[in-house]
């Protein structure tokens, strides 16, 4: 029998995690194996980021010829093709697939396509396309998550949809029953609202988004309801059953919802199984959460773990940077994984970002925590542009100013977000963001107006009354 091909480094999955994790250790010199049974880019660019901010920025576009009126702008009879929406997403997909697979091979990773699975901790078969026996210095594991089933209401994908499934829709529904409030649900909310699909969202929790915090739940509560969302919380659905054509979404209590389709989105289902993880004897949790060290070590020496598998945050960018993490310490040079300044983005209408520290978890945390908050309302780019829904808040510690955390709500967030990302990571304090020029009109200027306000020396705000 001939001899198992040797690399360097398997990476498992070619997610977000997975794929920047080979990029970084075949640019350290490694001879990498990527394995991937499915598509390259993994849930982020096939079924997850990737597709619903492409719909997402079809409803934007739509939403601002909507009010165009109110620029001035006269436009017919407004309509809109959702199957063509879906083709253009499609397409999205599929150019970004192609140029992942071009770079990958332009850092000469060997792309094998198959189910992985261990034999011990330096041996990894693939079944699939190819089909051979590896033999392995070091593993990184990526294999994320998939859409959690609740077995009472399984996804038909016919009137009963996942995450996934959804973004095969080629038209819209009148009424959706989103079963979930989390942050994927508020997305699939808002993006089916913006196209006039009445939608009602079941949650079993005291409000939607409830990891953000409750100022953001309630700033999104507000929103949604003067878009015509239904927000039910403290509802728990028992089952979902057909009803002719459309379906009945049964609660607890007796009472029912009728509507035309469902969206399940309660959580998402670690992917640690049928990987041979007992053969190389890689600890989980009875999730099958695999557990990992700051360096992204498993409890087995050579194996590491990366990404949603890890169960921590379960968003892209968190992926890629432990993906470099576990590279860089697989291919000798020690490095670690800090938590403190990961941005979190809510792609709803309107957007919603935070980063480190709310106040009270800053002042539970011992600062002598203070906000600064400035309104979009007062910003000349929002007034020109006519955004001017919600906020920009900095959170600083009073005695040192060293900035702690930051919540945005309203247009433009998402890329707002990385200013305060960069000054926590940074260990910067107030006047950084002050001795900055700010380039006007902006909405990056609502970071030196936050700043200026939490050192109590506001320049476009009225001061505090004394
Ligand atoms: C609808 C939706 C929207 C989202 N939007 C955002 C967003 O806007 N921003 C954000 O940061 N995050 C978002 N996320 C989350 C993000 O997609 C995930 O956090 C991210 O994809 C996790 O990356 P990963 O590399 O850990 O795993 P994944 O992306 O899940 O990739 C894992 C890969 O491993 C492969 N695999 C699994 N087992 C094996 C095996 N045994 N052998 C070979 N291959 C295997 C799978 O086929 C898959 O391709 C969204 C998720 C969803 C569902």
């Amino acid at each position: 029998m001939s001899e198992p091909k040797k690399f360097d480094v398997a990476v498992i999955g070619a997610g977000p995690g997975g794929y920047v994790a080979a990029i970084r250790a075949a640019q350290r010199g490694s001879h990498v194996a990527l394995i991937e049974r499915e598509f390259l880019g993994g849930v982020c660019l096939n079924v997850g980021c990737i597709p619903t901010k492409t719909l997402i920025s079809n409803a934007q576009i739509y939403e601002k010829i909507l009010h165009a009126e109110e620029y001035g702008i006269k436009v017919g009879e407004l309509s809109f093709d959702y199957s063509q929406m879906k083709e253009r997403k499609d397409r999205v997909v599929s150019s970004i697939r192609n140029s992942l697979e071009g770079l990958l091979k332009a850092n000469k990773i060997e792309i094998l396509r198959g189910h992985a699975e261990f034999l011990s901790p330096t041996e990894v078969k693939i079944k699939g396309e190819n089909n051979l026996v590896i033999s392995v210095d070091k593993t990184i594991i990526a294999t994320g998550s998939q859409p959690f089933d609740v077995p009472a209401f399984p996804c038909d994908h016919e009137r009963i949809f996942n995450s996934s499934s959804i973004l095969e829709w080629k038209e819209l529904p009148k009424k959706l029953a989103i079963i979930g409030g989390g942050y994927i649900g508020c997305e699939f909310a808002s993006l089916y609202a913006e196209f006039g699909v009445e939608v009602v969202i079941l949650e079993a929790l005291d409000s939607i988004v409830q990891t953000q915090g409750k100022d953001i739940a309630q700033v999104l509560t507000k929103a949604f309801e003067n878009k015509g969302i239904q927000i039910r919380c403290g509802v728990f659905v028992e089952g979902i059953v057909r009803n002719g054509d459309g379906l009945k979404v049964k609660l607890k209590g007796g009472e029912e919802v009728d509507c035309d389709a469902a969206l399940v989105s309660v959580g998402r289902k670690i992917v640690s199984d049928q990987l041979g993880l007992e053969k190389a004897g890689v600890k989980t949790d009875e999730r099958g959460t695999i557990l990992v060290n700051d360096k992204m070590e498993t409890n087995v020496p050579g194996i590491y773990a990366i990404g949603d598998v890890t169960g921590r945050f379960m968003l892209a960018h968190v992926a890629s940077h432990q993906g470099i993490i576990a590279a860089t310490n697989a291919t000798g040079q020690e490095s670690y994984m800090h938590y403190n300044a990961v941005p979190a983005v809510i792609f709803t209408q309107p957007e919603i970002a935070t980063v480190g520290m709310t106040v009270e978890q800053a002042k539970e945390a011992g600062y002598d925590a203070v906000p600064g908050r400035f309104p979009f309302q007062v910003l000349g780019k929002s007034v020109a542009s006519l955004d001017t829904e919600g906020f920009a808040q900095i959170v600083i510690d009073k005695k040192t100013q060293q900035i702690l955390g930051a919540q945005v709500v309203g247009h433009e967030a998402s890329t707002l977000i990385a200013e305060i990302a960069l000054a926590i990571t940074n260990e910067l304090t107030l006047d950084c963001i002050t001795e900055t020029i700010h380039a006007h009109p902006t909405v990056a200027e609502a970071w030196l107006e936050a700043a200026l306000i939490a050192g109590e020396t506001p320049i476009h705000f009225p001061p505090k009354r004394r």
